[in-house]
């Protein structure tokens, strides 16, 4: 393709799908909410000097304007129903990112942590696990970059029983 800037028309061609997961891709709205030590890291990751809004990446106060959950920190038993309502509160399509091993399976407390979760996807699905004790900023944006991959390549439009088939199949 012609990238000089000629002034003339052109022609995308594209599908249905390709577009809408462009869109959503584009647009990752994160809820503001952390856990624990690797929120200051997640905190680092939205300010300036990392600007995660270049990605389309921009944090939101509710859950109601969210469709991504960073999970980032201990989950501790008596936040796992928090965490759990606040999921169920944002709109579909939603994505979890698990930022940290605490999130990812209790991580320092994994052993003697009678009050951790030992891993927040026993109670929400994750679609991106970040490791680390705490991640970087780096490797948060590592993260997003792979759930857009993850997304480009969903089937918004597919009936579910053909999906549900297919994946019976793999
Ligand atoms: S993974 Fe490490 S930095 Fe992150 S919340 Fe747990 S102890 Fe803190």
């Amino acid at each position: 393709m012609d990238r000089i800037k000629t002034g003339d028309g052109g022609i995308i061609l594209t599908t249905a799908e390709e577009l809408i997961n462009w869109a959503r891709l584009s647009s990752l709205w994160p809820m503001g909410f952390g856990l624990a030590c690797c929120a200051i890291e997640m905190m680092g990751a939205y300010a300036s000097h990392f600007d995660l809004e270049r990605f389309g990446v921009f944090p939101r106060p509710s859950p109601r304007h969210s469709d991504v959950m960073i999970v980032a920190g201990t989950v501790t038993f008596k936040m796992a129903d928090r965490v759990r309502r606040l999921y169920e509160q944002m709109p579909e399509p939603r994505y979890v990112i698990s930022m940290g091993s605490c999130s990812n399976c209790g991580g320092p407390y994994w052993e003697h942590g009678y009050h951790v979760v030992k891993g927040v996807d026993r109670i929400i699905p994750v679609d991106v696990y970040v490791p680390g004790c705490p991640p970087r900023p780096e490797a948060l944006i590592g993260g997003f970059l792979k759930l857009q991959e993850k997304i480009r390549k969903d089937r918004p439009l597919a009936p579910k029983l053909l999906l549900e088939v297919e994946n019976q199949a793999v």
